[in-house]
């Protein structure tokens, strides 16, 4: 059993959702059936009482009042103890004393999950650099690129609808000069970095030694998933995020209507990813590309996630595509087949 599944049964059989309520200071809480209202954590709810209503079958709670949005209790949590998603597991936990022999590695990753504020921050104060190494970001360099798609992408089979709503552009001259412009965004939806894709060919490429990625000046993009503020709504709506390597695979699944994948940008994910992976809350489907590096990703995030997400594989292999194959080559009905019959972890 999960572990979120697993400490809610616990919290209702020991001392149910209102008595959790009492605990986290709600106030005017009544129950009718499996809805529990009270005041909602989120806004000053004092106005409206039975502005919050939380049920107990679907798992969450709904602010009628004003919020308009919905809300688990790990979000209430955490609002309530001021407290961050694993500190809000071991709140629980403690509360209806499920012994989690992974509480330790909660712990290791929180130091790392609260580098995750600095993005918050860099939103804040643009103008300040953070210790968290990674520089402050100039939006204003998005204006220098030229706004076209460049003839490499519309030959991979992306159009204009693509470069729009990526905002896709093109570098002439600076550190990123003759790449391709692709804006990394955090899950604020402010710009974090930029990444600069070289138009040469493989070839050319390995034999100038030259990258096919750049990143602006040297940010960490580990920090953050490609793509994760444009997904939010599609993967809360959906109840699933997808994950891929490339930039291309969330482009492409993007014009097949798929729009709640993200990027890890690479074959590695940290745990800075993984925690923003495990904060949507939502079933995490993983789809590395087809070769060793691919795999390994596919099983690095199922590792990392199993214990407290619902997780499944999407595996490349499963079609008779040339080796390193993405999302990004094949077609929507070789997307679908291989969705269908993603593998479940169990
Ligand atoms: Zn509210």
């Amino acid at each position: 059993m999960k572990i979120k599944e697993e400490l809610l049964m616990e919290l209702e059989e020991q001392i149910g959702i209102e008595g959790l309520f009492e605990r986290l200071g709600l106030k005017q809480i009544t129950r009718n059936g499996s809805n529990i209202y009270s005041t909602c954590p989120f806004h000053d709810g004092a106005d409206n009482p039975t502005g919050f209503s939380y049920n107990t079958k679907k798992g969450f709670g709904y602010c009628f009042t004003k919020c308009h949005r919905s809300y688990d209790i790990f979000d209430i949590v955490m609002k309530t103890k001021n407290s961050t998603f694993p500190e809000s597991i071991s709140y629980l936990a403690d509360l209806v004393g499920v012994d989690i022999d992974y509480k330790f590695k909660i712990n290791k990753l929180k130091d790392n999950y609260d580098n995750l504020d600095f993005l918050k921050q860099v939103r804040k104060t643009n103008k300040q650099s953070f210790d968290v190494g990674i520089e402050p970001f100039d939006n204003s360099v998005l204006s220098t690129f030229i706004s076209r798609l460049h003839t490499v992408l519309r030959q991979e089979g992306f159009d204009d609808n693509v470069r729009d709503y990526f905002n896709l552009g093109f570098c002439t001259s600076g550190y990123l000069e003759n790449r391709i412009t692709i804006p990394i965004d955090s899950i604020d939806g402010d710009i974090v970095t930029i990444s600069g894709r070289s138009i040469l060919s493989p070839i050319d490429l390995e034999m100038m030694n030259i990258p096919k990625y750049k990143i602006y000046h040297s940010t960490d993009k580990s920090k953050t998933l490609y793509n994760i503020s444009r997904a939010l709504h599609y993967i809360k709506v959906s109840g699933e995020v997808i994950v891929v390597e490339g930039f291309k695979s969330v482009w492409r699944l993007h014009q097949w209507g798929v729009k709640n994948a993200v990027a890890a940008m690479g074959s590695t994910i940290s745990n800075q990813q993984i925690l923003l992976l495990l904060r949507l809350g939502v079933k995490i489907i993983v789809c590395g590309d087809r070769d060793e590096a691919g795999e390994k990703l596919n099983n690095e995030v199922v590792e990392k996630v199993k214990r407290y997400s619902d997780v499944a594989v999407i595996d490349m292999y499963k079609l008779n595509v040339p080796l390193k194959s993405s999302i990004s080559d094949i077609n929507k009905k070789q997307y679908e087949y291989l969705y269908r019959s993603k593998k479940e972890v169990v």
